[in-house]
């Protein structure tokens, strides 16, 4: 079958490889889940790994199939696996146990090991290919009514463990409500935290670096959160002017904004950090207020990385009412579709374009069985 991969330390090394067409009995216990992959979302991470940033190979590989963000259609399951049944839409979470306490507990994304485990980023292939084997326990299943908008459940899934995650360290204020709440940056990740803040009733800023109206800040706009472009002014410049936020989730890719939003937050704020930021970047900033400000404001700043399996079901969810609610959202979130898996290069094209794109996948499989464009 055909994959896509990257040799990891290699800059733009994308490209297309052939390998075994994996089979259910790769997964002891005869708990696997053979899926045939309908369409892989690309993502910043997907980026840096290609512009040899972030990402590790397979021990004994020199290469890594990347992608992990796919919704794909069962093809065959082994003899003890309960939740799913072939033709069933399913995603497969992202990271794999490894050995600490937290692995142990099933809280693989709360690892303390060293070295991590995640398909397509860290030492496991990906997603990018015809088909993949995943044990059952790491399948979620997707309702055919989302099949269509399911490549974004993983990014979905880590906007929903990082909002969960801050209601969850404010139980400390006993009865903390959010009103007012920021994010930073309209990508994929930004937009859905967007929504889901909407979702909870919560009044909304969410800031880009392009000074709008374009396709994201119209997007956010129809959710009715105000826009603002952090080139005309600065996060903690407009909490000045307007009032700080109770939350802020960050998700520009870009950390500076760390500290800009650290300035922003109301006393007893928390602000969400789900940044993935492989670089190497320093920056200046008044600590000595910043310091003083959270001290004295009893706040909080904590990261978030992705999600197991409890976020991805609560994600499906999230989904069904954001379809209700926001009718059309998720659907125009999915901006641009490359067809077939040959064609994987103008994926990353499209990654490197940035403005106006919000979700750009590869579409690599059919629901009617056959491959996608001319793969
Ligand atoms: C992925 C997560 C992953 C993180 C760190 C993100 O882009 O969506 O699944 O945990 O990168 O590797």
């Amino acid at each position: 079958m055909k994959a896509i991969a990257v040799k990891p330390g290699v800059e733009d090394s994308a490209h297309l490889i052939e390998m075994p067409k994996p089979k259910v009995s790769d997964v002891p216990n005869g708990k696997g889940v053979l899926v045939r992959v309908l369409r892989v979302g690309g993502c910043g991470t997907d980026r840096e790994i290609n512009d040899a940033e972030y990402g590790t190979a397979p021990d004994g590989n020199d290469v890594l199939v990347i992608g992990h963000e796919a919704i794909g259609v069962v093809e065959e399951t082994g003899p003890n696996v309960k939740n799913v049944k072939p033709g069933d839409h399913v995603v497969a979470t992202v990271r794999r146990p490894g050995t600490s306490i937290y692995d142990e507990i099933g809280m693989n994304d709360f690892t303390t090991d060293e070295t991590y485990f995640e398909r397509g980023i860290s030492r496991l292939h990906g997603f990018m290919a015809e088909y993949y084997v995943e044990d059952t326990e790491f399948i979620v299943k997707v309702p055919a009514k989302l099949k269509d908008v399911g490549v974004l459940l993983e990014p979905m899934a880590v906007v929903v463990k990082g909002i969960a995650q801050a209601y969850e360290i404010q139980r400390r204020l006993r009865i903390w409500e959010p009103k007012r709440a920021a994010v930073l940056g309209v990508g994929t990740i930004g937009l859905l935290a967007v929504l889901l803040m909407r979702l909870r009733g919560i009044e909304v800023v969410a800031f880009g670096k392009e000074p709008g109206p374009y396709f994201n800040s119209e997007l956010a706009e129809s959710g009715e959160a105000v826009y603002e472009s952090t080139a005309k002014v600065p996060v903690h410049e407009y909490a000045k002017q307007h009032g700080s936020f109770d939350m802020i989730f960050e998700a520009t890719g870009y950390s500076p904004l760390v500290l800009d939003a650290m300035q922003a937050l109301a006393k007893n704020g928390v602000l969400i950090m789900s940044s993935v930021t492989g670089g190497d970047r320093t920056a200046e900033a008044p600590i000595d207020k910043i310091n003083q400000e959270f001290v004295l404001g009893n706040k909080v700043a904590f990261g978030t990385v992705n999600a197991n399996r409890e976020y991805f079901e609560a994600g499906v969810k999230e989904m069904a009412l954001a379809s209700i609610e926001y009718p059309g959202w998720l659907e125009r979130m999915l901006t641009h579709k490359v067809t077939g898996i040959d064609n994987f290069r103008e994926l990353f094209d499209t990654l490197a374009n940035g403005k106006n794109v919000v979700k750009a996948y590869l579409e690599i499989g059919t629901e009617n069985g056959r491959k996608s464009g001319n793969a």
